[in-house]
């Protein structure tokens, strides 16, 4: 199978699954945002738990999982369903065997966490239960690492350096911020690598109370080949909810070395809003909105053909942020240059029914695959001829 990315249509949140080319098909959830709409059978909002079953292997016990779970940030639009889908302690209680398919949690064979972005998102606002379940669930797998304990779905990778020196006796299952790292679930993987861009180790307060405020989130920059032949077709460009302060330092680190923030395909941060781009608000200052230069920067570095994709509602030309109007401008007119295509999970294939968002990775580069709407469908089933 070829690599591919889903972006799952879940309005403002993000649910996105990497599956490699390796023969195993190896998986890596970005967030998960599975509202209780999603889960009503009377209700139209799209069934993404389903749409992530179908795209997930099962084990020799007929379990579903993922080979790797990052969460961005822990705000309820990124984690929202995760205590209830995924299957959380130790694997030996695992108790879905006897239940059908659909109903089975998800076994999480490696969690990714930021311990310090959780520090940060703890400064600005009470964490939801979903979050406080994977918190739990990332300390249980530190301590089993810790006490040389390690079985099968107990693995954790930590995404940046803790404050005090408290990932000091982690190093064996750390990534420091800039470093790139190229195992999931323990193992080298020859066909992905991703450099951990953020979040920063802790900052002077000042610099700690602006980057709380700008939903401090994991950003990696991810590699994805679609073949050993080819092993740089796709970077893929993932950074939660960071906003403009969090890109401008970015950029101040990297403007020498832009290829590091290089990508095919961008997943607009914090759902397509202006502040990721502009200090100014733009429901207050509508047209009079200055870019931020450093952080436009930053979200620039477009590959030939690069895809800007925004995990968002439908985006209307309102004072609404996010998703905002103002920002995919900004996005379509990074794109004019090479020749790229921006896309909103909430407007495909249609507003009315939007449908998970597949992009597949060839030699060629990144690509939206067709889809095939419901009106497509009823066009392709009045025109196929009838046996006999
Ligand atoms: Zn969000």
């Amino acid at each position: 199978m070829n690599a591919n990315l889903t972006f799952f249509p879940v309005d403002n949140g993000d649910m996105t699954l990497v599956r490699l080319a390796d023969s195993v098909t190896t998986t890596i959830l970005i967030d998960v945002n599975i509202r209780v709409a999603a889960d009503d059978p009377e209700d139209t909002t799209r069934d993404v738990a389903a749409d992530l079953r179908a795209r997930l292997p099962r084990d020799e016990k007929g379990r579903p999982y993922v080979d790797a779970f990052l969460l961005s940030h822990p705000d309820k639009d990124h984690c929202t369903g995760f205590e209830k889908h995924f299957h959380l302690g130790p694997l030996a209680d695992y108790a879905d065997d006897k239940k059908p398919d659909a109903q089975k949690r998800i076994v999480i064979r490696e969690i990714w966490s930021s311990p310090i972005v959780f520090r940060r998102a703890c400064k600005t606002h009470p964490l939801c239960s979903d979050a406080q379940a994977f918190n739990k669930e990332a300390k249980r797998r530190v301590q089993r690492f810790r006490d040389c304990s390690v079985g099968d779905a107990d693995r954790i990778l930590i995404l940046g350096e803790d404050e005090n020196g408290k990932t000091d006796d982690l190093t064996a299952i750390l990534v420091r911020t800039g470093d790139t790292f190229q195992q999931v679930n323990g193992c080298h993987n020859s066909y992905f690598s991703a450099q951990l861009l953020a979040p920063r180790p802790q900052q002077s307060e000042e610099d700690e109370a602006v980057l709380s405020k700008n939903h401090s989130s994991t950003i990696l920059n991810m590699k994805i080949a679609s073949s050993l032949a080819h092993l740089d077709s796709c970077r893929f460009l993932t950074a939660g909810d960071a906003e403009v302060a969090i890109w401008e330092r970015l950029w101040t680190r990297y403007k020498d070395t832009p290829d590091v923030l290089a990508y095919d395909v961008l997943q607009a941060p914090h759902h397509c809003s202006w502040h990721t781009l502009s200090n100014d608000s733009w429901s207050q200052l509508k047209e009079k909105v200055k870019v931020s230069a450093d952080a436009r920067s930053a979200l620039a570095q477009a590959r030939t053909g690069a895809l800007i994709i925004a995990s968002c509602k439908p985006i209307k030309d309102d004072d609404a942020d996010p998703p905002c109007i103002r920002a995919q401008r900004e996005y379509k007119s990074i794109l004019t240059g090479v020749g790229g295509l921006f896309f909103c999970t909430g407007e495909t294939p249609n507003t009315w029914a939007p449908e998970p968002l597949e992009i597949e990775i060839t030699a060629a580069g990144a690509k939206k695959k067709a889809a095939r709407t419901s009106a497509a469908a009823a066009v392709a089933a009045v025109a196929a001829p009838r046996a006999g």
